[in-house]
């Protein structure tokens, strides 16, 4: 279980890129151990609010805490050490290596003797190398593809592989978690045993999410929050019921 899950608040953030201003004061927080969605019509900001949160895009103005530590123009690795993990809307994982060793390079950061590569086999390692395996199989059985670990993440269905890279950003040990459109592209079926992955994320983890994602069915169905963009602004914000019958939310998505 997640340790210390802090409260994400995201302060008066503006995005200026050349001329265009992607994101124009925004303010939200996600509570410990919730999902909040990000959602808005194409052009919204919602991809910008990521790439500040993880780090790949720098605020114009504003910040972002996570608890009392300010993560305000810190690089991505360093937010990564902080505890907020992401996943990426296209598929990222290598997929000629297997599931296994794809989420033990996830355990990158929480390792202390490089135990990928480690040519030197002190025994301190290799007992830290089965604790890593070991949690990698919990992970792995907790997103349901513990019978996968020997597969080549290329190999499996593309379901399976978003779960993977799923799994990957679980082996973190994150407090929080960002996801990126995290059922696109899936069945119908997918969508069904991805959504109840999420909800696990943050029922039996812990585990606080950032939510972006089209589908509104499965938005409505995990949020406990929604935040709505437009343009860079923030139109709405509350559980998902209110902004849902919001009429400046149903005016946006109509407009476009
Ligand atoms: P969404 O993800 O909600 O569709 P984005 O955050 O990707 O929206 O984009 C918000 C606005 O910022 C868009 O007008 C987009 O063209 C612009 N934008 C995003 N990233 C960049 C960038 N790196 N350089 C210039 N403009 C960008
Ligand atoms: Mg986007």
């Amino acid at each position: 279980t997640a340790t210390d899950v802090l409260p994400l608040r995201v302060e008066d953030l503006t995005v200026r890129f050349a001329g265009l201003t992607a994101l124009d004061g925004i303010s939200l927080t996600v509570e410990p151990g919730t999902v909040h969605a990000v959602i808005g019509p194409n052009g919204a900001g919602k991809s910008t609010t990521f790439n500040v949160l993880s780090g790949v895009y720098r605020a114009t103005s504003g910040t972002v805490h996570l608890g009392t530590r300010e993560l305000t123009g810190l690089p991505p690795h360093r937010i990564a050490a902080l505890g907020v993990a992401r996943t990426f809307q296209n598929l990222a994982l290598p997929p000629r290596t297997t599931v296994a060793d794809s989420l033990l390079l996830g355990r990158h950061r929480l390792t202390r003797s490089g135990f990928v590569t480690a040519g030197l086999r002190l025994p301190s390692a290799v007992r830290e190398e089965r604790a890593h395996r070991e949690r990698v199989r919990e992970i792995a059985e907790f997103v349901g593809i513990g019978d996968q670990l020997d597969t080549p993440t290329g190999a499996l269905p593309y379901g399976l592989q978003k779960l993977a890279e799923l799994a990957r950003a679980l082996c973190m040990e994150p407090s929080v978690l960002l996801l990126d459109e995290p059922v696109a592209g899936m069945t119908a079926d997918e969508r069904r045993r991805t959504a109840a992955v999420i909800a696990g994320v943050r029922d039996s983890l812990g585990i606080s999410i950032v939510l972006v994602e089209h589908d509104m069915g499965v938005v409505m169905r995990l949020a406990d929050e929604v935040t709505v963009l437009d343009f860079g602004r923030r139109i709405a914000a509350g559980p998902p019921s209110r902004v849902q019958n919001d009429p400046a939310v149903i005016q946006a998505y109509l407009g476009t």
